[in-house]
Parts: structure tokens; sequence; C-alpha cells
């Protein structure tokens, strides 16, 4: 019970790539790289491993971008084509590739990872992928011209990825999907129909991340504009207890939103972000098993795991091994308090 894992990512080190820059370019090339990426992912499980999560990730050590990460094997997306615009509802401004064409995957784009990572962990792996809506957000479109129907193909196409990757021992596949707290009557009319269709007939868990992003200063800026009660959760979580997904993954950390309106989500597991990203400041343990116990009226304990508010690429090293090590402490005292196991 309260078994703890992370959103996805952890830093990567600095021979890898830059620190402490999202969608930092590879200090190495070719053959290299391959190698320096492995290596990263060992090091990624063993510090998880070391500081007591459960449920662990390859820390996302081998992709660049979260979402171009998937995108950069599937046909019809054209990255000699990039164009600069507005995303999350133009939050801020990224630089992304144009859909040019019908979208096909032609191989699995993350198996050989979680082939790698599942041979190098006995403990629960969970693998991420970008969901479909948060795809379309970040991506140009000149051949579907539908969001709702681009997301449609995504979803197809996530769906053969996952199948495979969930064939490979994975124990959690997780969607992250920012962009559903940026458009509630999308996620209403079409996103929640796209999240489904990709983890059909999934043999794992599935889980998706919604959250109110890294802690970069545009969302930190944007955080600062949604008022006293951040209330977005209250459209969002009826829609995904109606879903066919497993696991929620929430900001609570220092959030404003309401954790009663966890309780919205009645029936599935719940991922408390209970580490926040978007400051240096190392939890202890105290305040983690805090934000837990904060949460408890609203999660039955069973259906609780105590979770990093987002992913803690942007962070340094240490501050994110400091705030692991203080995720499964935090964990183990609340669970010491119930009387309970992990
Ligand atoms: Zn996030």
């Amino acid at each position: 019970m309260l078994l703890t894992t992370i959103a996805g990512s952890l830093p990567k080190p600095s021979w890898l790539a830059k620190p402490r820059v999202l969608w930092a370019p590879w200090s190495l090339s070719d053959a290299v790289l391959a190698e320096g990426k492995r290596d990263a992912v060992r090091l990624a499980l063993l510090e998880q491993e070391a500081a007591g999560i459960d449920i662990v990730t390859d820390g996302e050590q081998s992709r660049q971008h979260f979402v171009h990460g998937f995108l950069e094997a599937i046909e019809g997306v054209d990255f000699a084509r990039r164009v600069t615009i507005g995303i999350r509802a133009d939050r801020y401004k990224a630089e992304v590739p144009t859909v040019t064409g019908p979208l096909v995957r032609r191989r699995a784009v993350h198996a050989d990872e979680v082939r790698f990572a599942r041979a190098h962990t006995t403990r629960k792996l969970k693998f991420t992928i970008p969901g479909p809506m948060t795809i379309v957000d970040t991506l140009a479109d000149e051949h579907y011209r539908d969001r709702a129907r681009l997301a449609m193909e995504f979803a197809r196409l996530i769906n053969e990825e996952a199948r495979e990757l969930a064939a490979l021992g994975l124990d959690v596949l997780q969607l992250d999907e920012p962009a559903f707290n940026v458009y509630m009557d999308d996620v209403r009319t079409w996103g929640i129909q796209a999240l489904d269709r990709a983890i059909q007939g999934l043999r794992c868990r599935t889980a998706v991340h919604i959250c109110y992003g890294y802690g970069i200063k545009a969302n930190v800026d944007w955080k600062a504009t949604l008022g006293g009660e951040w209330r977005q959760y209250e459209q969002t979580f009826p829609v995904l207890a109606a879903s066919r997904i497993d696991q929620v993954s929430v900001e609570c950390a220092n959030s404003r939103v309401p954790l009663s309106l966890l309780g919205l989500l009645k029936g599935k597991d719940v991922l408390v972000g209970a580490v926040d990203v978007a400051t240096d400041a190392i939890e202890t343990p105290e305040q983690v098993a805090a934000t837990i116990r904060s949460v408890l009226p609203f999660v039955p304990p069973e259906r609780l795991y105590p979770c990093t508010n987002c992913g803690m690429v942007p962070l340094t090293r240490d501050v994110a091994r400091g705030k692991l090590r203080a995720l499964a402490a935090g964990a183990a005292l609340v669970r010491k308090e119930l009387g309970v196991r992990a």
C-alpha cells in the first residue's frame, strides 16, 4: 500500500545533455550517444531503487522532448518542416514539426528502451508516452486539419505502440496529457475518447498524468493567473472517472487544487503529487507525509500512490535525488502510522 512512483522524467547527467535545460541538445552523438543513453537509464533506475521508489521509470533519459521523442519515428510527421507556434493555448512558444501526410508507425518507437529498462530492474516498471491531445497540441498540421480526427489517428498509433510495450513486461503504461488542463471542453468532446482508444485492450495498468506543467517560468506565471483555488480538475475528473484509465496522476504538493476534488476520481488509483518540482527546496519526509495525509480523506490508501507533481528533468541531479528520498521516506512514515506494508 502507498507504493511510490514518479511522474516520469529525471535530470540527465551533464555528460549526456546540458543540465537544467528543457529539451536540451545531446552532448554526444551516434554510437557514443546510444551507449550514453543506456548508461544514464541504468543510473536513473539505480537512483530510484536506492531512494526506495517502488514503481520506477527509465527517467526518460533516451528522449530529448517528451512529445517529439515519440513523433520522430512516425511517418507523416515532417521534422524538416519545423514551425514555431504557441502551445497550451499560447502559454509558451515551441518549435514543432508538421504533419504533412497520413500517419503511419512503421516500427516500434520505444521497444528497445523498454526492453533495456526491464532487463535492468526487478522493480515494477512504468513507461510514459505522450497522450493524443498533447501530441496534437505540440505540432502543426497541414494534412488532417481537424484536431479531433488527428487525435484519433494518434490514439491508434499509440495503441499499437502501447500493446508492444506492454508485452515486453511493463507494469504501467502512462500517457502524459498536460493539455487536459488547458482545453477542458475538448477533453469532454474528444480528448477522453482518444485517451480510451489509445489504451484499448492493454494488458498492463494504465495511467494518465495531467498537471500544471514543469516548474518553468511560463508555467509558474500561468499558475499565478488561476486564482486562489484551481478548479480545472472539477470538470476533468468526472469524465476521467467514467473512462477506462486505471490511474490518474495529479499535482498536489504546494498546489491550489482543492483536495476534496480528488473524491471525484472514485474507483481510480490516484498518483498523488507530494513532491513539488517547481522549487529546488527538498521536501522533508514529514512534509511529504503531510501531503499524503491531507489526501487520505478523499482517496483510500489502497488507491493512493505517492508521486512527484510532474517531471524532474529541469532540476539538478542532487535536488532530484533528495526529493526521491523524501518521497519514499514520507510514504514510509504514513504506512507506519496506518500499520500497512508497501
Ligand atoms: Zn506534468
